[in-house]
């Protein structure tokens, strides 16, 4: 997948035409060329850091070290 174009949708809510801008322009001001209104191209959205569970998908490999029966 190429990450150089940008999604992003129209906030307009008459409009909601979806843009395609090219990565760099996050952070910038670009016009819809629907309604005309300015966007502003949102930054890199970072996925939600998934919470410290206790491996409830067993999916810690380094856990191993931490075992509770160093006596
Ligand atoms: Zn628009």
């Amino acid at each position: 997948m190429s990450d150089a174009i940008v999604r992003i949708m129209c906030p307009n809510l008459r409009c909601r035409a979806v843009l395609a801008v090219p990565n760099e322009a996050r952070g910038r001001l670009v016009r819809c060329r629907n309604c005309g209104s300015n966007i502003r191209v949102p930054q890199k959205v970072v996925a939600p850091a998934v919470p410290d569970g206790d491996g409830a998908d067993g999916d810690s490999v380094e856990t191993s070290q931490n075992k509770p029966n160093a006596a």
